[in-house]
């Protein structure tokens, strides 16, 4: 048994949205932007997408622009807000400790052009509340980027609190809702979001296709620059099948959202019961507002690299929030935000569910995952001492 757990890293595209993009690299294969009929075509079926969508998030169709993914959206988002700030005389500059390095990146950048940012506190609860944004808006506040659910540990944010704070206050509010939007419920007038990035294969759909919800009012700033396509703001020849794709995944995902819910959040619970049975171990992330799928620990005396390449070969695909892999020696910065030491931020290790997912897949987890612990820690140098007495425990 092969069990797929890292469905927050990407999905598999569904059947639907496959069948929805054939098309458009075949038949209806023309550019939006040709006058012919193949190409008025091709040009119809991409409003017709963008309508979609826009229903989907409570939004006008002309505040959508179609991107290269989630990444994209982000630095269009922000440096929009931070342009229009910029002209004002604001660039101050709200977000959180633990978003996505799409966001924390582009602020960063910012702060090199001369934006103040307030990255707020997430280790209480692993989590925000609408209290802290407020206490954090300041006059020359010109953006809030708060990401609507956490990639690494899965914490929910109160993003309806959140947008109803910066509405009051005047403040543009931008949400990264690559994790929830095909997964919770999104809706960008009910939620107060002025600005939303979303990505298609974070909900079975295609990779590289993504969009940016910007709303009317605030002007959008070209991340590059080129031909009229998108109102001249996001240039480039659509990438239509993977659109097609993309709001055909999104259809699905939202029809089927209840039922997916009460499934995956299931196998999520069942599994997070299972592996706190683990001595040493520790869940991170919101333990109530929490994304169905989302199961992450952190172990003490592992190395997260180690553990996932013993339960790859033991048929388990899972992710580590520490960073090695990624080329660098420090862990994750998501579960340094949250309090985690870097000891125990090391043996990280998260499980990412979708509905495809099984039972059995969840029997496969608990029996090779405490194993492989069991294994690692025999050999670990670190976990003698601490089993020696000569190092302090840091989890119960
Ligand atoms: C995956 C992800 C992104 C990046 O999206 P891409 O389409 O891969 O560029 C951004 N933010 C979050 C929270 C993500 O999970």
């Amino acid at each position: 048994m092969y069990v797929y757990a890292d469905n927050a890293a990407t999905t598999r595209v569904s059947k639907t949205a496959l069948e929805a993009m054939l098309p458009y690299f075949t038949e209806i294969y023309g550019n939006p932007s040709s006058l012919h009929s193949v190409g008025q075509e091709a040009k119809e079926a991409l409003e017709s997408a963008r309508e979609r969508i826009a229903k989907h998030l409570g939004c006008q169709p002309r505040e959508i622009y179609f991107t290269s993914g989630g990444t994209e959206a982000d630095n269009m988002a922000i440096r929009s807000a931070a342009a229009l700030g910029a002209r004002k005389g604001k660039k101050h500059i709200i977000s959180t400790a633990f978003e996505h390095h799409a966001v924390l990146h582009t602020l960063n950048k910012l702060e090199k052009e001369g934006f103040e940012v307030t990255l707020l506190d997430v280790s209480e609860g692993h989590n925000i509340t609408a209290g802290q944004v407020r206490d954090a808006i300041r006059e020359d506040t010109c953006l809030v980027t708060c990401m609507f659910a956490n990639n690494e540990i899965g914490s929910v944010l109160p993003i309806r609190e959140i947008g109803a704070v910066c509405k009051e206050a005047g403040v543009p509010f931008h949400t990264d809702a690559v994790q929830a939007v095909g997964h919770l419920p999104v809706n960008v007038r009910t939620d107060n979001i002025d600005m939303l990035s979303l990505s298609g294969h974070k909900f079975h759909g295609p990779r590289g296709v993504g969009v940016a919800y910007i709303r009317r009012g605030i002007p959008p700033v070209n991340v590059i620059e080129g031909g009229g396509q998108e109102r001249g703001k996001r240039p480039g020849t659509e990438n239509l099948p993977g659109i097609m794709g993309m709001a055909a995944a999104l259809d699905e995902a939202i029809e089927k959202m209840d039922e997916h819910t009460a499934y995956v959040t299931g196998l999520r619970d069942r599994l997070i019961e299972g592996l706190s049975k683990i001595p040493h171990s520790v869940l991170n992330g919101d333990a109530v507002n929490r994304l169905p799928g989302n199961v992450s620990f952190c172990f003490e005396g592992i190395e997260g690299e180690a553990l996932l390449l013993l339960l790859d070969a033991r048929g388990v695909a899972g992710s580590s929030g520490s960073a090695c892999t990624s080329g660098s020696l420090d862990p994750s910065h998501v579960l340094l935000a949250i309090g985690r030491p870097h000891e125990i931020a090391h043996g990280s290790l998260r499980l990412s569910l979708c509905h495809e997912n099984t039972p059995e897949e969840i029997d496969h987890i608990l029996k090779a995952v405490p194993e492989v612990i069991e294994y690692l820690r025999k050999m670990s140098p670190v976990w003698k001492d601490l089993e020696a007495g000569k190092r302090q425990y840091i989890t119960p």
